[in-house]
């Protein structure tokens, strides 16, 4: 019966066109999520670029695609769960994309010093002053422990996922994620009868890398190989100095930086390399100063190295490295300062006092924010904690109390679902227009029901944690006039009385991301306790440029964007704070203050150089 009955099951097939709007391309990382992400449908799912069809649970032959920005692919879903598949896959790349920043260029400046220099690009700050080294790999055969190939593969998969886990909220993590897809493609899952073969298949992929935008994934490869051979007996390690030196090397593969951590090294110099590989990913993470150079190069007893202009000096003058080590003081310092003064008040040089808090996703990233020195948290974006399965009431209330007990003030943005972030589990129409359609408060007005079990468990936790000092926000998303926010706040209102709780303390807000709601600030005075202003959103509506558009960009900074948050800021007699990314730009960060806005709410990893930066100010 079951089998006749999966014969008939019906078998869907949805299409829809993303496009790669990231100018990183659609590149290892963000394939790795993707693919891990479509191995959680049962339909068959694949991606079409070109006439050329590839699974999407394969991550080389997607890379063998080289899709690069303004470039679409077809998403295929066949199966039964091909609707929930297709909708989920669709926000979940969409996101991917706005994520995936542009690698960040350092500005390099001209440095006057006195002996010869080579000049490179800087790819992670700082000032090295040591012996530059060239530092080989060392190989040892030891066969003893040694396992088969087919047996390391699958250990060198398990370390992955493990470190995976282990550095979830870190930027390595989805290296770790890549390498690990990777190793679960088709050309690992067959029967190598020796290191030879092994080495074969790899060289075939790296072959059809060269030449193409994503040759600097050819170290991922040879990473990967060389993790698997450890396992087989034959170790290749970097013969590491116990002094403290700078690298020069020809190629490093990303396993092999964690290791540079525990030497005393100083710095850096990549003969080969790119801003964008993995090792450089990693190498900004363990805030090794870093200089990649096309120009020969060999060792030398003394070298500096000075990220500020790119130059590596090779036996500097006396003059030089008086100049390179009072340079290097000064980094240190600051940096020092910023990470020590993360936890004190931050006022500007007038006396100023402004509050910096943290935009986050979920309890993980509230402890994260805690340690950076988050005076609160300015938006929890609630959505994050739905997104894999709806959330029970007590599950809820769980993560809103965790959170809650590690600040004085919270803020959780009701879910703002809509857009492109679809929930899997909720029906949303399909909309030619989605950014224009059933967003944030729409949809929660339509779906009532989430928004009652999100409010009772956001008062649930207060309760629980019953403390009066502390403050807990609730806003609103996407507010566009005064009546759909009454309509919330009598939703919150019946469910505290349903459930006999206590809400006088709580704080009602929106997010002030509609451009209507700037022409109905005296009315909206009369209602809300608080605005934040969504500046990602702002800015998308004053331009009517989509926020995930593929070539074309609104530019935050612009004057016009600045008159909005002039015009409000003048207009509102309510505390009002800022929490798009504007709010973390450093060239934002005067004029806004200089507008009068006294709270910013910035990604965590942003919070100590932005306090800095204020004092300053
Ligand atoms: C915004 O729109 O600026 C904002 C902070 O919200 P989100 O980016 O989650 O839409
Ligand atoms: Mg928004």
């Amino acid at each position: 019966m079951n089998f006749l009955k999966s014969i008939f099951k019906k078998q869907k097939t949805i299409k829809s066109t993303l496009t790669i709007s990231s100018a990183n391309g659609f590149h290892l990382r963000p394939i790795a999520k993707f693919a891990n992400e479509a191995k959680k449908f049962n339909s068959t799912i694949t991606i079409i670029s070109y006439e050329q069809e590839v699974a999407a649970t394969q991550v080389p032959k997607i890379i063998s695609l080289s899709l690069t920005k303004g470039e679409s692919f077809t998403l295929k879903c066949v199966g039964e769960d091909a609707e929930e598949a297709s909708r989920h896959l669709t926000s979940f790349f969409k996101e991917l994309m706005e994520n995936d920043k542009e690698i960040e260029t350092l500005t390099q400046i001209d440095e006057s010093y006195e002996s010869p220099t080579l000049n490179g690009i800087s790819i992670v700050p700082g000032i090295a002053i040591a012996p530059l080294v060239y530092c080989k790999t060392v190989e040892n055969i030891d066969t003893q422990k040694a396992l088969s190939i087919n047996d390391s593969i699958k250990l060198v998969k398990k370390e992955l996922e493990e470190l995976y886990t282990k550095n979830k909220s870190n930027s390595e993590a989805d290296i770790y994620l890549a390498h690990k897809e990777l190793l679960s493609s088709d050309i690992f899952q067959q029967d190598f009868k020796d290191v030879e073969e092994l080495k074969e298949t790899i060289d075939k992929e790296i072959e059809t890398l060269k030449g193409t935008k994503f040759e600097s994934r050819i170290d991922d490869y040879k990473d990967i190989l060389q993790q698997i051979l450890t396992h087989t007996g034959i170790t290749s390690t970097l013969k590491l100095p116990d002094t403290p030196y700078i690298l020069l090397v020809d190629n490093l593969l990303p396993s092999d930086v964690p290791k540079l951590v525990d030497s005393p090294i100083q710095g850096v110099v990549l003969k080969h390399g790119s801003p964008t590989s993995h090792a450089s990913i990693l190498l900004r993470s363990f805030a090794i100063p870093t200089v990649i150079i096309d120009d020969y190069i060999d060792e030398t007893d003394k070298a500096i190295l000075d990220t500020s202009s790119g130059d590596i000096l090779i036996s500097p003058t006396k003059t030089d490295i008086d100049k390179a080590y009072e340079k290097q003081k000064l980094f240190q310092e600051k940096k020092a300062q910023n990470y020590k003064n993360r936890f004190n008040s931050t006022e500007t040089l007038r006396g100023k006092s402004i509050k910096v808090l943290a935009n986050i996703g979920d309890v993980q990233s509230a402890k994260e924010a805690k340690e950076l020195g988050a005076d609160g948290i300015g938006l929890l974006r609630s959505e994050f904690l739905f997104m894999e399965k709806k959330p029970t009431v007590k599950e809820q209330t769980n993560a809103y109390r965790e959170i809650f007990e590690l600040f004085d003030e919270l803020t959780i943005r009701a879910l703002d679902i809509g857009g492109d972030k679809p929930l899997p589990y909720a029906h949303i129409e399909k909309e030619q227009n989605p950014f224009l359609g059933i967003r944030g408060i729409r949809f929660l007005l339509l779906e009532k029901n989430l928004l009652e079990e999100q409010l009772l468990a956001i008062f649930k936790a207060v309760e629980e944690v019953n403390d009066k000092n502390k403050t807990m926000k609730v806003m609103f998303p996407m507010v566009s006039n005064c009546d759909e926010f009454i309509e919330a706040k009598k939703i919150a209102i019946d469910i505290a009385i349903k459930h006999n709780i206590d809400i006088s303390n709580i704080e009602f807000g929106i997010m002030l991301e509609v451009p209507s709601v700037i022409f109905a600030i005296h009315e909206f005075d009369q209602l809300v306790d608080f605005y934040s202003i969504g500046t990602n959103d702002l800015t998308q509506y004053l331009f009517a440029i989509e926020r995930t558009h593929a070539s074309l960009q609104a530019d935050a900074l612009s004057p016009m964007v600045m008159n909005a948050l002039k015009l409000i800021i003048k207009t509102t007699k309510k505390p009002i704070s800022i929490c798009g990314e504007l709010a973390g730009l450093g060239a934002a960060t005067e004029t806004l203050i200089n507008l009068g806005y006294d709270t910013l709410s910035v990604s965590a990893k942003l919070i100590p150089s932005l306090k800095e930066r204020i004092r300053n100010v």
